[in-house]
């Protein structure tokens, strides 16, 4: 620890006590000389995991409670909670394809490499617990899905790590019903340390930038408002916080910025820019009698989970040997809604993986409490890709929803989403997968893009990183936590040397 860190406060301050935020706390702080304080908007709930609110802790179903904005497009959500969006989250993990480590690899170097990344993927997988689906979570529909994908000629894989097209199960963060989350993952132990506080409830508004470095953090709690100061400051506010917190510390576009009134500190026409998520269309389906009656009979088990298995397709577009598609059978209750009891909603979803349409995140003003414009950009290329391979898709799912054991437990529902639908109509049905990223992305330094670093420093400032999913310059063919849970083990020992 250098003097000047301790005379002006902790020697490091991670604003975003999310998936990243938790593994950087807790891993910044096993070394008792090194102070470390984690600065989360949202409540902690405390170290005594079955004290939480049961809503986050029900594996069963995705809580609408603990998010930044309640009334709004889908797309939009993110958990606002010590332990992020794994509070929130489908407790779904799964790896990516060697495609994106060398997209990660051209952007940040040879820390981003499938082989560089292995040590980290299993420290994650260990931490967090992740455990395979269990036998008796396998309702009747994931049971089918799992005869029909292998009729269709899918070799069975591993979900968890690294390999190739195929069908499986993947790895859960939930525990006999229990959605298992960063912070009770993380930070369970690491809470004693007396070098390592957590602040939640404290939400950070601002970075104070003075001659290309960040002087302090100005948080604020139960409307009190606070500096923080420290040697070194991690944002991992997420894709959507931490763009938002760069450009109100005037660090983005200095244009925007200007516009907004927010005096331009660096101008990094990345911020925001290269925003990234995966859309998904859901192919509804008849359930049959029995289908209901076996459904009703394991949610009397308390076992009915809404989806168990996935398949990674490759549909148009996709390079030799990888997919970009996840294919996902569903049955249970409604995501959204509700049906009339003993009736469920049962189907299946195609999800683009690698789409290469761009969104982008803007702030509609300089005022920390308007949230910002998050614009997903879905379907937008002008060569129309994303659409062509999604279509594609559900190719895949009508083909998997003709396979005996699917057909003989729901069958099609008229005006369902089909390869001949316009792209109006898609676009109009789309869904998300949850998985944005890519707001800070880490590029070469030759890249006007770039945002960060291979090791999260942001450009032209001597000492702030970012670390979390922003800095993914592309979506894994995955989905994210397990991801960005790596990415934050490797990234903290970045910050350490
Ligand atoms: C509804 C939903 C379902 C999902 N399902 C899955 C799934 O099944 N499997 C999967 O792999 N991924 C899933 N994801 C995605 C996954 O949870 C994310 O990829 C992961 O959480 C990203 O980690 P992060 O650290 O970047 O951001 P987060 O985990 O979102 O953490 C960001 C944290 O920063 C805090 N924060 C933001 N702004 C500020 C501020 N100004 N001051 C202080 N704190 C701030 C937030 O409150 C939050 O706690 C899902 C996400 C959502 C929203």
């Amino acid at each position: 620890m250098s003097a000047s860190a301790r005379s002006t406060g902790h020697d490091v301050v991670v604003l975003g006590g999310g998936v990243a935020g938790c593994v950087l706390a807790a891993r910044l702080s096993e070394d008792p000389g090194r102070s470390v304080c984690l600065v989360e908007a949202g409540p902690d709930h405390g170290p005594r995991w079955r004290e939480w609110p049961p809503t986050l802790l029900d594996a069963h179903a995705l809580p609408r409670d603990h998010l930044w904005e309640r009334r709004t497009a889908v797309h939009r959500f993110r958990a606002r909670v010590l332990g992020g969006s794994s509070c929130v989250n489908g407790c779904w993990n799964t790896w990516g394809s060697t495609a994106d480590h060398d997209e990660w690899v051209r952007a940040g170097g040879e820390r981003w490499s499938a082989a560089a990344l292995e040590p980290y993927r299993r420290r994650a997988v260990e931490q967090m617990r992740l455990q395979p689906v269990p036998e008796h979570e396998l309702s009747a529909w994931s049971g089918a899905a799992l005869e029909s994908a292998r009729e269709l000629g899918f070799p069975r894989v591993d979900m968890g790590a690294p390999g190739g097209p195929g069908y499986g199960t993947p790895l859960l963060n939930a525990l006999d019903g229990t959605r298992w989350n960063a912070a009770f993952a993380y930070l369970g132990e690491a809470r004693s340390r007396p070098n390592l506080t957590v602040l939640g409830g404290t939400a950070a508004e601002r970075l104070i930038v003075r001659g290309g470095r960040i002087t302090a953090a100005e948080v604020v709690t139960d409307g009190r408002r606070n500096t923080l100061t420290a040697g070194t400051f991690v944002v991992a506010c997420g894709t959507f916080g931490s763009a938002a917190l760069l450009l109100r510390s005037g660090l983005g576009p200095a244009d925007e910025l200007r516009a907004l009134g927010i005096r331009p500190e660096a101008d990094l026409p990345g911020v925001g820019a290269n925003l990234t998520d995966q859309p998904g269309l859901f192919v509804p389906l008849a359930p049959t009698d029995a289908l209901n009656a076996a459904l009703a009979a394991k949610e009397r088990e308390g076992n009915l989970y809404v989806s168990r298995m996935l398949i990674r397709a490759a549909g148009e577009g996709c390079p030799e040997g990888s997919w970009n598609l996840h294919i996902l059978p569903s049955a249970g209750d409604p995501l959204f809604g509700s049906l009339p009891p003993g009736t469920y909603e049962a189907g299946i979803s195609a999800f683009l993986m690698k789409p290469v349409s761009r969104g982008r995140v803007r702030l509609r003003s300089a005022d920390p409490a308007e949230a910002p414009d998050i614009d997903p950009g879905f379907l937008s290329d002008p060569g129309g890709r994303d659409a062509a391979a999604l279509r594609s898709g559900l190719e895949i799912v009508e083909r998997l929803a003709a396979a005996a054991p699917l057909r003989n437990l729901a069958g099609p529902v008229p005006g369902s989403p089909s390869r001949e639908s316009s792209d109006a109509e898609l676009q109009a049905r789309l869904g998300t997968y949850w998985h944005p990223v890519g707001t800070c992305a880490m590029g070469r330094p030759e890249d006007p893009l770039a945002v960060t670093d291979g090791e999260g420093r942001v450009r032209g400032l001597a000492n702030l990183r970012v670390v979390d999913a922003s800095v993914l310059p592309t979506v894994p063919a995955s989905n994210t936590q397990l991801p960005v849970l790596a990415a934050a083990e490797m990234l903290a020992d970045a910050v350490k040397d």
